[in-house]
């Protein structure tokens, strides 16, 4: 029977339920648990794959092709448990579904309800994914404690332990305790109010995960204790870790959570081997070199839009123990100021994925930039479709070339629908989707960078390379290294004058792990930071007013 522990955030939104669900997670691993993950979201969208990064940040893909919530980018990053289509629900999919078997008339007539029906229905997710070899099931619900719609959710993990008994339940709730500068002191009352808001809807959390920017001292932890009725034991201090996220698993070691979870579940582990955590935190700690990298993306000034991006730069600096500054660009200041004004202080570009058409010449532009002045070069996605047509435009020759997305009469449609998804007019569902396999040409970067000739890759996207234009590209000198098994879709580019470009068409940056940086970052990186070391042996005798303007990702 696999245990199950339920995460609730309380008094604030954004108080990293995410992050410290993914961090019990991979402690949990760390004892030699299998853990698996899920993520329960209020709202009532059926999938977050058509809402605005500014809202929700990044979507987030998974193997199966689901589009989910960037918190799985955490649960996958942390640990190794194996996510699927269940390890995100949202209201609208639990109501939607719930509608569907009303109308196939399954409820025999019976008034649909909230209680029990909506609440069954919660139930029922959270058991699928405790089904088979697996000893504990972490469920977060998203939202903060008090949201009206957050309480079916809570109902739902409230009736959870009569179904599969109360000592296979543990209910840790994520609370802030700020602190007042002009008191001079750290504040628990919002704590006592969170905690009584659950316990009204007949919730009594097991564990209190106490965020604060100062150290809460025992008096606060058993005053905390005695008003929420929780063992002073279970009132764990997390910090905030201005260094490293990797700082907040070992913080809750320190302060004892993973030793209370398996102790009040009964489960017999080794201690948890904290080794590739001092590893990953040893190696950003004593950096052998800076590096800085321009993403150049619509989104610059929203930290999530680009999250999984952002964290596999950060992964491949750790793998060559190098710091990796990453600046923030947004595509459209280039369309103002010359490229070579922001760009010209990076040691490598990279441009994400993206959709609409919102500073695309900005992107094309810095793509431009990058080829001509042979800084390493990274496209993903949107940022591969834009060097192609950069190529087209600029090498090829092909004035006008463009995307259909952009430019449905473009006289050189190097990027263009699939014939069979011309027809496709709604939105959601209409995508390639998930991880797909493709082939690379041997002795390309790809293949070098990889170690293998095949491999499987997370797409998110409509639009495709115009395989009408491959050979005028071939003799201007771009390689196709990757395409789909078939050879009918273009899966990677490269540039053969070029030290480092290589553009790609899925996401790599869902496939990447402190522990286990992705090849192509890693290449990336390892070409950004021999630039780098080159400009430095060769600055005396550069032009010294070689400093861009550096929005750096705090
Ligand atoms: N908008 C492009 C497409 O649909 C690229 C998508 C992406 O970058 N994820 O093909």
């Amino acid at each position: 029977m696999a245990k199950h522990i339920f995460v609730t955030g309380g008094v604030v939104s954004s108080i990293g339920k995410g992050l410290t669900s993914a961090s019990i997670g991979m402690l949990l691993e760390a004892r030699g648990l299998k853990v698996r993950m899920q993520k329960l979201d209020p709202y009532i969208n059926v999938d977050p794959g058509t809402m605005s990064p500014y809202q929700h940040g990044e979507v987030y893909v998974l193997d199966d092709g689901s589009e989910t919530d960037l918190d799985l980018g955490h649960y996958e990053r942390f640990t190794n448990a194996q996510l699927t289509r269940d390890s995100n629900y949202t209201t609208g999919q639990i109501y939607l579904s719930v509608i569907e078997k009303e109308r196939r008339g399954q409820f025999l007539g019976k008034t649909v309800q909230v209680i029990p029906h909506i609440t069954d229905e919660i139930q029922d997710v959270i058991s699928k994914v405790a089904e088979g070899d697996v000893d504990v099931v972490l469920t977060e619900i998203g939202g903060t404690v008090g949201d009206i719609e957050s309480l079916p959710f809570l109902e739902a993990i409230r009736q959870f332990p009569m179904r599969v008994g109360k000592e296979n339940c543990l209910f840790i709730h994520l609370t802030l305790v700020p602190y007042l500068k002009a008191a001079g002191e750290l504040k628990t009352k919002p704590t006592q109010h969170s905690v009584g808001i659950l316990r009204q809807i007949g919730i009594q959390p097991d564990v209190l995960i106490c965020r604060c920017e100062q150290p809460i001292s025992r008096d606060e932890r058993e005053k905390i204790s005695l008003f929420c009725n929780v063992p002073v034991q279970a009132v764990i201090e997390e910090r905030d870790k201005d260094f490293s996220v990797y700082e907040v698993p070992l913080s809750l070691v320190d302060n004892g959570l993973d030793e209370f979870i398996v102790r009040r579940f009964g489960l017999h582990t080794h201690a948890a081997n904290l080794a590739p955590l001092h590893e990953i935190l040893r190696r950003q700690r004593e950096p052998k070199q800076e590096i800085s990298i321009a993403v150049v993306g619509k989104y610059a000034e929203h930290k999530d839009a680009y999250k999984s991006i952002y964290e596999a730069l950060e992964h491949a600096g750790i793998h060559h123990q190098i710091q990796v500054r990453i600046g923030r660009i947004q595509s459209s200041d280039i369309e103002r100021e010359a490229p070579e004004r922001l760009l010209s202080g990076y040691d490598g570009i990279l441009v994400p994925g993206g959709f609409g058409e919102r500073g695309i010449e900005g992107k094309v532009q810095s793509i431009r930039y990058a080829r001509e002045k042979k800084i390493p070069f990274f496209g993903i996605c949107l940022g591969m479709q834009c060097a192609a047509i950069e190529f087209g435009r600029n090498v090829v020759g092909l004035p006008g070339a463009h995307s259909t997305e952009f430019d449905k009469d473009s006289p050189h449609p190097v990027i263009c629908l699939l014939d069979e998804q011309r027809e496709i007019t709604r939105l959601g569902g209409t995508m390639r989707l998930g991880s797909q396999p493709a082939k690379l040409a041997d002795g390309s970067l790809a293949a070098r960078a990889y170690g293998t000739l095949s491999i499987a890759e997370r797409h998110r996207h409509r639009y495709e390379f115009n395989n009408i234009y491959k050979q005028q590209f071939e003799r201007h000198g771009m390689k196709f290294a990757g395409t789909s098994p078939d050879g009918g879709l273009v899966e990677i580019i490269e540039l053969a004058e070029h030290p480092w470009f290589l553009a790609v068409q899925f996401h790599p940056e869902f496939r990447s792990k402190p522990t286990a940086a992705h090849p192509l970052f890693a290449g990336f990186i390892d070409a950004a930071s021999q630039r780098r070391s080159r400009r430095k042996s060769m600055r005396t005798f550069e032009n010294p007013s070689d400093t861009a303007v550096m929005p750096m990702l705090d």
